[in-house]
């Protein structure tokens, strides 16, 4: 079977996205690209991510043609090749988490309101403007709003976020972190007004996590 590792870490942070409340239902979907053969595992479109097996993720090549795999796959492939396209991520993770979507569908974007946002090289997340999902115009769309742009995190307006990384932990990492973010930014909207931190104190923070935690582990951010 092709990709065996990535079908496995796919199933595994499917699960995560679920348990961690990043994700309800069916909704957003997982993929990861090995630049080497050109080839991206992503999750099948639709099904539960308790139920979801190794054999139902699918392989597809840089054209969107399947290349292993009897599921369907993610209605979203043309988005996560974009992506992959514009940038040199290595996995992406998308999710209609309740505050990101929140600012999304405000089409606000997410500000520094607390240095964790650095943890998406970036002291905002801009909105993608609206497009039906599962288009290749949200995928256009995409590649557009990542031209210039050195974040690895997107709102999708009326719709969620997209976030990516080196590795699916990374990717993982970023959603996680931009939800905590957007929550800040509600409550804080709710109960007054917050102090938004500089371009330059964020651009500290992203040095910095460089080398946060067990700097020689694996890198994944903050
Ligand atoms: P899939 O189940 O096809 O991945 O679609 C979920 C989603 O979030 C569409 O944007
Ligand atoms: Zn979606």
């Amino acid at each position: 079977m092709l990709m065996n590792e990535e079908r496995k870490q796919i199933v595994e942070y499917g699960r995560k996205l679920f348990q961690s409340g990043l994700c309800k239902g069916t909704a957003g979907n997982i993929s990861v690209f090995d630049r080497e053969s050109g080839l991206m595992a992503i999750s099948p479109s639709g099904i539960d991510y308790m139920d979801i097996k190794v054999d139902d993720i699918v392989i597809m090549n840089t054209s969107g043609k399947v290349v292993e795999g009897n599921c369907k796959p993610s209605s979203e492939y043309n988005m996560h090749l974009a992506v992959y396209d514009t940038s040199d991520a290595a996995a992406i993770v998308h999710a209609h988490s309740m505050y990101c979507t929140t600012f999304a569908c405000m089409n606000q974007p997410i500000k520094a309101i607390h240095y964790g946002i650095a943890s998406a090289h970036t002291h905002l997340i801009p909105v993608v403007p609206y497009a039906t999902y599962g288009s290749l115009e949200l995928a256009e769309m995409v590649k557009a709003s990542m031209k210039d742009y050195t974040g690895l995190a997107l709102l999708l307006a009326n719709h969620g976020i997209i976030t990516w990384g080196n590795s699916l932990a990374q990717a993982y990492n970023v959603c996680e972190n931009a939800e905590l973010c957007a929550e800040i930014m509600w409550r804080c909207q709710c109960a007054g007004q917050a102090v938004i931190l500089s371009e330059s104190e964020i651009n500290k923070v992203i040095n910095k996590f460089e080398n946060y935690g067990q700097a020689a582990a694996e890198k994944k951010g903050y």
